[in-house]
């Protein structure tokens, strides 16, 4: 739904992979190669036709080119899905055989995680392919993104409070956290150590066992969409920003991680109705592409951090974009990106 605004704007290739001895069935689509190789995860899941992957392949792959340009890394857009239920079908040689088809782009494409795809996945996938990001620190990756997704999140909700009120501090806000996974939970850690006050929820009792033992001061809620809080921060599933649920939003920010948040383009609108601030989804959580990267370029380590914390500059040019030229800010990320790929193609230095 989002990221239809440019429609000259088509997928380069995309490749069918098919082994029938590991039962590997996978799509690779490659949306925009202008800014660099094209980098996007794998999603290995269930879905219920080829036709259903397929349109979810595009439709992220697209989303990837955009994420990552407004992010301002060097790297196209690209995704991939694993067609199947990885309880059942995943297996070492599925894996190694998948890698060995992203081995055989050349390049051209850069494999990552994605739902359903762990860093020891991304090992396994690594012994065919050089192509791969994400890998565990011990087989000389960068381990899994989650950490710094939430550190992106964090400064892009710092940045959204700065145009909001005034100032980027966050202590003495109020926060409702919704998902406490890989990224919601480290997201949590670090806005409670900014002194924030925090409630959050998750479905999932150990997810939620683990914030009450580790960070006591968090206060538990059935769930946060409608909680009486300053900022909402969805880090769980996407889809929850709806023309039902938008009603029901106390905060005065909204802004997390979580990927496609919006559950039709229209719902922007009735945000900014509400007097709202939206954060773009994926200019919030580019910390984990910002972080792979990094490992592409090999940047060290140690310096990834600052390298996320830029997404305090980018969110704040993005609402100053949407400010000055009255446009809502999902329009002004993806005219920020697309001036930067456009400028590429005509030989203009991007920036
Ligand atoms: P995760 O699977 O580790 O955690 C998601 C959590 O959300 C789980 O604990 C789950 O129980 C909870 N949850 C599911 N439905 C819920 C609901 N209705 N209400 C409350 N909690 C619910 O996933 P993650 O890696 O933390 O990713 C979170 C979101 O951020 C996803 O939308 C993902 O696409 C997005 N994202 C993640 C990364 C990354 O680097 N991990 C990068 C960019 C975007």
């Amino acid at each position: 739904p989002v990221f239809g605004r440019f429609p000259d704007f088509p997928h380069e290739q995309v490749t069918f992979c098919q082994d029938p001895e590991t039962g590997l069935r996978a799509i690779i689509a490659i949306h925009d190669s202008t800014l660099g190789p094209a980098v996007g995860g794998t999603r290995f899941h269930p879905y219920a036709s080829e036709a259903e992957a397929l349109t979810d392949v595009l439709r992220l792959s697209r989303g990837m080119t955009y994420k990552n340009a407004v992010a301002g890394l060097p790297c196209g857009g690209a995704k991939a899905v694993i067609i199947g239920d990885p309880d059942t079908i995943k297996s070492e040689a599925l894996l190694e055989t998948y890698g060995r088809f992203v081995q055989s782009l050349g390049g051209r494409y850069v494999t990552a995680g994605d739902v359903g795809i762990s860093a020891a996945d991304l090992d396994v996938i690594g012994r065919g392919t050089d192509h791969v990001l994400g890998r565990t620190t011990t087989a000389g990756g960068y381990g899994d993104s989650g950490p710094m997704t939430a550190y992106g999140a964090f400064h892009a909700l710092r940045a959204a409070a700065a145009v909001r009120w005034g100032t980027a501090e966050l202590a003495g806000r109020t926060v409702g956290v919704e998902g406490l996974g890989k990224v919601g939970y480290e997201l949590v850690r670090l806005l409670v150590e900014a002194g924030a006050t925090v409630t959050a929820a998750d479905i999932s009792a150990p997810a939620r066992e683990r914030v009450r033992r580790e960070l006591p001061a968090v206060l538990l809620a059935e769930r946060v969409i409608d909680a009486p809080v300053d900022i909402y921060a969805p880090c769980a599933l996407g889809a929850t920003l709806t023309s039902d649920s938008v009603p029901t939003i106390h905060a005065a920010v909204v802004c997390g991680a979580a990927n496609n948040q919006l559950a039709t383009p229209e719902v922007e609108q009735q945000l900014v109705e509400r007097d709202i601030l939206w954060v773009p989804d994926f200019v919030a959580s580019a910390g984990g592409v910002t972080t792979g990267s990094a490992e592409y370029r090999r940047i060290p380590l140690e310096e990834v951090p600052a390298q996320v914390a830029k997404i305090f500059d980018t969110v704040t040019e993005v609402l100053d974009l949407a400010r000055r030229q009255g446009i809502l800010p999902g329009a002004a990320a993806e005219d920020l990106a697309h001036n930067r790929i456009q400028q590429a193609r005509t030989g203009l230095k991007p920036g």
